[in-house]
């Protein structure tokens, strides 16, 4: 029996080395995922800088536009008060002038105002976009370096698949089985039974069944946990 539990706990290792192989790979993937949605958020982010952008400039053109027709209109006005007749006409013409002059001073501080925000947003877009540049650039890096780092696990992992073949051959088919069915439920399905204690659930071993483990001549599964029990130093 001290062969097969020798086995066991090199099978253990094995898998214990496979599925850390797993927790790389899920790493390589999880990073690659964020990298990505930083990527998309910037995206989004120029997307709405762009339309600000587009917004700023037309409502600055409605701005413009309107202070060319305002001048249009003054020397409209100016003329007809050239004409008037009569006082009541010239005052009439005056405060006609005045109020396009204050429209037009109006009009003129929104357009200067919104030019400020179109310049804001245009430098703030210039910055997002270079910062999007980078992100792309160090995404198609770590891109090409998550594709040899998952060949690189991939690999390891064939070897790991080979070596268990190995393994497994060693150990009894109704071992095996047990063993398979433990690991299956607990993840590991061998554990160091020191002192008395299961090295997995760290829950006491009643002292006769610790006694017949430790003699490594029975096959001693956890009473709480079902893991196999290996007695402590069983390799030297
Ligand atoms: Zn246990």
């Amino acid at each position: 029996m001290r062969e097969q539990l020798l086995a066991l706990e090199e099978l253990a290792k094995s898998d214990l080395a496979w599925r850390q192989i797993d927790v790389e790979l899920a790493d390589v993937d999880a990073h690659l995922v964020a990298t990505r949605s930083d990527v998309d958020r910037i995206r989004d982010l120029l997307e709405r800088e762009r339309q600000q952008l587009t917004e700023a400039q037309r409502l600055k053109q409605t701005h413009v536009d309107e202070i060319a027709t305002i001048d249009e209109k003054s020397i409209r006005s100016k003329k007809r008060q050239e004409v008037a007749r009569n006082n009541r006409e010239m005052e009439a013409m005056n405060r006609e002038i005045e109020v396009l002059k204050r429209e037009r001073e109006e009009r003129t501080a929104e357009a200067a105002r919104l030019e400020e925000v179109v310049v804001a947003v245009g430098t703030q877009l210039k910055a997002h976009e270079a910062d999007f540049k980078g992100l792309t650039d160090m995404l198609a890096t770590e891109e090409s370096e998550a594709v040899q780092s998952r060949e690189a696990l991939l690999a390891r992992k064939a070897l790991h698949q080979g070596a268990r073949k190995e393994l497994t051959g060693k150990v009894r088919p109704e071992i095996l089985r047990i063993y398979q069915i433990v690991l299956n439920r607990r993840g590991t399905a061998v554990a160091e039974c020191k002192d008395g204690i299961c090295r997995g659930c760290y829950m006491a071993t009643p002292p006769q069944l610790y006694n017949v483990m430790l003699r490594a001549e029975k096959l001693i599964q956890c009473p709480n946990c079902q893991r196999i029990l290996l007695p402590p130093n069983l390799s030297r």
